[in-house]
């Protein structure tokens, strides 16, 4: 227990307590999670727990917080705790059904953004969509697009659907469906009124797929030690990822790719003409995928860099 409850504790104290417990945890920010882990117990912001520092705390205020920094301590993502992410300046729920959305992915909507910028009322497809956090940014951010959201999980749908519900203010059609396979024909998906804006032949798809290697794999589950290999798709991609998150969301095969070579094979088709493929991936993975896209039949393919410098979007042109 980081507080004796026999003494009426403040909330400064109660969060030093927990600073050291969740630094001691193996975490990279102890003090920034154990603010917003506080912040959320007492119902007020992180700027406002500041002047509160010297309030003192109920014991059940108390009681409640251990409960969320036990969660913590077992190595449970923020995220899942508060049941909340911020992604592109909106504020997404999420549990142990998503991945939890990434600030890597942003770079795939700016790109995303960027490339739809000359088009009015594009149709984009959002695949493995799981919070839906890219697909419904574009949609925030481009009202006039008509974008569509997929996933192969039912339970991750459901999130989406919570998410697209409460940022958006139009409804977008959300379908359960192995990469593209429901959209190889426009009919049997939607009513005719759909149909003449959603769906193939598509603008755009987006995708950030399941992409770990299962050597990335191997080290979520702990069978294996992440020292033993140094590459950034190796331990950098592998040491993020809380075990907590879905499999089915990470897991790309063996070299990570299984699904990226699926969708590849399958997307030209659901495509207009001078439409853009755009996919996340880990840094090494970058250039085979230009290559995989190139012999699928895209005519220009293209890489951009994160922030961080790795190359994270691989993008091609139907
Ligand atoms: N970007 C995730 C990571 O932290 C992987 C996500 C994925 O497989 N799509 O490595």
């Amino acid at each position: 227990m980081p507080v004796n409850r026999a003494e009426r504790v403040s909330a400064k104290s109660v969060l030093r307590a927990a600073r050291r417990k969740i630094e001691k945890a193996g975490s990279d920010t102890p003090y920034l999670d154990a603010l917003l882990l506080l912040s959320s117990t007492m119902g007020v912001t992180r700027e406002e727990l500041y002047a509160r520092a010297h309030d003192t705390m109920t014991d059940t205020a108390v009681r409640r917080f251990e409960s969320l920094l036990e969660r913590r301590l077992r190595g449970e993502p923020i995220a899942y705790i508060l049941g909340r992410q911020e992604f592109y300046g909106l504020s997404f729920t999420v549990d142990r059904r998503v991945l939890v959305p990434r600030p890597d992915s942003e770079l795939l909507v700016d790109v995303a953004l960027r490339l739809l910028s000359k088009r009015s009322a594009p149709r984009v497809h959002d695949s493995c969509t799981g919070s839906g956090c890219i697909g419904i940014a574009l949609a925030h951010e481009r009202p006039d697009a008509f974008v569509s959201l997929s996933d192969v999980s039912a339970d991750s749908l459901e999130i989406a659907l919570e998410n697209a519900g409460r940022i958006l203010d139009h409804t977008i059609p959300i379908v359960e469906s192995d990469l593209l396979d429901r959209f190889k024909t426009n009919e049997a998906l939607w009513p005719p009124e759909l149909r003449d804006r959603y769906g193939p032949p598509f603008d755009m798809i987006t995708c950030n797929p399941p992409y770990l290697t299962t050597w990335d794999m191997q080290v979520l589950r702990g069978e294996i030690r992440a020292s033993s290999h140094s590459e950034e798709v190796g331990p950098a991609a592998a040491e993020r990822v809380p075990a907590t998150e879905p499999a089915l969301a990470l897991d790309g095969g063996s070299d990570g790719l299984d699904i990226v070579r699926r969708l590849i094979r399958t997307s030209l088709a659901t495509m207009s003409k001078n439409g853009y493929i755009l996919i996340e991936a880990a840094d090494a993975q970058s250039q085979q995928i230009e290559l995989l896209l190139r012999t699928a039949g895209f005519t220009e393919t293209f890489i951009e860099r994160d922030l961080s410098g790795m190359r994270r979007v691989i993008g091609g042109v139907a």
